[in-house]
């Protein structure tokens, strides 16, 4: 059964990896932002219709092989 920890959605405190927000993008058809709710590690997922699996990084590298990077600044969120 799939808890919130496996969720690509969940960002764990550092204090406490067990506690954390579960950030989500969301679309109102005029503008779209980003939502933040608490959540725990041990969450049951299974019913959560924004469940999305965390991936795994040897995969995501095997899968962006011959491709070029993308560029991302982890400062700066642009929004089209
Ligand atoms: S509440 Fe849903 S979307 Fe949020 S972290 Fe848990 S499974 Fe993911």
């Amino acid at each position: 059964m799939p808890t919130c920890d496996e969720c690509k959605s969940f960002f764990p405190l550092e204090e406490d990896p067990l506690k954390g927000d579960c950030v989500t993008r969301e679309d109102d058809g005029r503008v779209q932002y980003w939502m933040s709710r608490p959540t725990t590690a041990f969450q049951e997922a299974q019913e959560c219709p924004r469940f999305i699996a965390k991936t795994d990084k040897k995969k995501e590298v095997k899968d962006l092989a011959g491709q070029p990077e993308p560029i991302v600044d982890k400062k700066v969120i642009t929004w089209k």
